[in-house]
């Protein structure tokens, strides 16, 4: 990204705040005007009191002159003061306001992305986070340097630059032949910082990430006892990022050294001319010159010190701009949308020869055909990584199959309106999420607008609500701190809330105990009529329990049909049955029951 197009781009975001911008502006602008003052009063006051020297002055002749420069220098610094106060005040706020915005803005885009933007190792939590959170904040920084500090800083140093040419020219041409030479080490600087900058940001990311999964991990850290490996991991990411701070700092150093010397330079030719100037008696040259070509001087170069700041701020924009307006401008990353929206949906899916591969470039299904019949519970069966979830992930529209097609009702599903289609799906996980809030709060989440009483309602029909009224809080206490099994019915009670027409049950039961398998069986049992239902899951009773069962293997559909009539059959389906079964230890179980 060059700096043209972050212009572009950060422009939209300041937009609404024209007017806070203008103010703040215009203030930063008298601010920085008014820095000339000192030079002109201090000019004045020596060639005042030079010219009282050697002569019978009066002291009240004398005092005459410290007066009027106190007044003049303590009432510039009043008003500076308020500038300063105001033109901070009013910065900030835009800086605040444009930064919120742009957090707004790119967490809203984010949020239309398909799944597999995701899944995607470049976007992992973590990296994405640290993205988003250095992309508003250096970008905001940019607004302000952009919009608010460049133009004074440009104008007090061409103003100095005026005010030295019109003492004098020759004074005028030294300083202006400094300038270039400053704005040329700068420009290198930038220039050897730019790569070192933007690995920095790769690190960050990568940093960011990894404190992330020792969070998300930190009980099997703990039970494996491996802080040590852990945190080695993590040294290396330091020391990488120590290293590239320490190569960035001292090439800064170096070149704000030589930087520095430079304006020595320019001011010591400054002194040394002006004071020529005066001594050989050129005219309007008189001492208070040599002070006052010093702190024009001084006025001169400090704008540049500070572009500086604002070139390096600048630099950082770009990089890390080009990951933010990545992610906010990457329209083809949002999930795709038919407009399709029937009045009612039947609940019939068909995938015919359906291929799919995940982005990482696995393989999940092969050519996969299969009917799902509304009113019926399909339930898919297979081992572990047989591609089970990957059918559901395709009919809840999730991902697109590269090959094949799928149809609900007779119409492809790619035609469907999205946010329709999931309307009218509920998706059971094994694990399911409860977001941070009461239980009450996780539970409407299935229905933002219910009633209390059909929470209550939706709690009591997924067998959760005595145990809720037995809490302190009730409905009100958190829900994070209820346990698997819990959750895993609050996430039912959301599905019986949102009441939808389809609904997939992906390991339902996995973390239930025998008790509430059992109630969710049931309330299953009870809402399945007229719906269409898919069942993945490893318990035989639910399997058994299934009109139709699907067989997958590596991928692909192996068997179909009535469970009974595939179990006869032989093959991976009666494999399975049979293992669950010998697992089960059911013969010894018949025995107990018996006795
Ligand atoms: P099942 O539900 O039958 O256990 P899945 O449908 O989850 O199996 O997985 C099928 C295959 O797809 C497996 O090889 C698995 O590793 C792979 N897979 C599943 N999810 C992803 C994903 N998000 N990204 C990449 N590969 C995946």
């Amino acid at each position: 990204m060059n700096i043209f197009q972050l212009f572009k781009n950060i422009r939209p975001f300041v937009k609404p705040y024209r007017v806070l911008v203008a103010v703040t502006l215009v203030l930063t602008l008298i601010g920085s005007l008014m820095q000339q003052v000192n030079a002109i009063v201090l000019d004045r006051t020596v060639d005042a009191i030079n010219g009282l020297l050697g002569t019978d002055f009066t002291w009240a002749a004398a005092s005459r002159i410290l007066i009027i420069i106190s007044v003049v220098l303590l009432g510039k610094e009043i008003l500076s003061a308020l500038i300063t106060f105001a033109q901070s005040y009013f910065g900030e706020r835009m800086r605040i306001f444009v930064s919120r915005d742009l957090a707004q803005a790119v967490i809203e885009k984010v949020l239309t992305f398909r799944m597999s933007y995701f899944n995607c190792d470049a976007n992992a939590t973590g990296k994405l986070q640290a993205r988003i959170d250095q992309g508003v904040s250096s970008l905001s920084r940019t607004v302000q340097n952009f919009f608010v500090d460049l133009l004074p800083l440009f104008t007090t140093a061409a103003l100095a630059l005026i005010l030295m040419f019109a003492a004098n020219v020759y004074v005028g041409l030294v300083a202006m032949g400094i300038v270039p030479i400053y704005f040329w080490i700068t420009y290198r600087q930038a220039k050897r910082l730019k790569g070192w900058r933007r690995e920095m940001r790769a690190h960050l990311e990568t940093k960011s990430q990894g404190i992330k999964n020792i969070i998300d991990s930190i009980n099997v850290i703990k039970s494996f006892n491996r802080e040590e490996i852990e945190a080695g991991k993590q040294l290396a990411i330091q020391n990488a990022v120590t290293e590239n701070q320490l190569k960035t700092r001292r090439v800064s150093f170096y070149y704000n050294g030589v930087k520095s010397f430079v304006k020595q330079v320019g001011t010591v030719l400054v002194i040394i001319l002006t004071a020529y100037l005066v001594l050989s008696g050129y005219p309007g040259m008189s001492i208070g010159k040599i002070m006052y070509h010093v702190m024009l001087f001084s006025n001169v170069i400090a704008p540049i010190t500070q572009l500086q700041r604002i070139f390096d701020d600048v630099n950082d924009a770009l990089i890390y701009a080009e990951g933010f307006f990545d992610m906010l401008n990457s329209d083809s990353e949002i999930e795709p949308s038919g407009k399709y929206r029937p009045e009612k949906i039947q609940g019939r899916f068909e995938l015919k020869d359906v291929d799919f591969t995940y982005p990482n470039g696995t393989q999940a299904l092969f050519g996969v055909n299969m009917v799902i019949e509304p009113g019926k519970i399909t339930a898919l069966v297979g081992l572990s990584g047989a591609g089970k979830s990957t059918v559901v992930n395709l009919l809840d529209k999730f991902y697109e199959p590269q090959k094949g097609t799928i149809t609900l009702d007779g119409v492809d599903l790619c035609e469907y309106d999205t946010r329709f289609l999931r309307e009218n799906i509920g998706l059971v996980l094994q694990k399911n999420h409860i977001f941070d809030g009461t239980i009450e709060e996780n539970i409407r989440y299935g229905k933002p607008d219910a009633t209390f009483e059909e929470v209550v309602e939706a709690a009591k029909k997924s067998y959760i609500y005595d145990q809720i009224m037995e809490l302190p809080g009730q409905f009100q206490g958190k829900a994070s701190d209820l346990s698997g099994g819990q959750q895993q019915r609050i996430a039912i009670a959301r599905m019986f809330l949102k009441n939808p027409p389809v609904i997939f049950l992906d390991e339902p039961t996995a973390s239930l105990d025998a008790i509430a398998t059992e109630q969710i069986k049931n309330s299953i049992d009870a809402i399945k009529k007229d719906r269409t239902v898919i069942i993945i899951s490893h318990s035989i009773s639910q399997i058994i329990d299934s009109e139709v069962i699907y067989a997958l293997q590596h991928g692909r559909v192996e068997q179909s049909g009535h469970p009974d009539e595939v179990y006869k059959m032989g093959g991976i389906y009666k494999d399975i049955i049979d293992a669950s079964a010998r697992s089960l230890n059911i013969e010894k179980i018949a025995r107990t029951l018996e006795g």
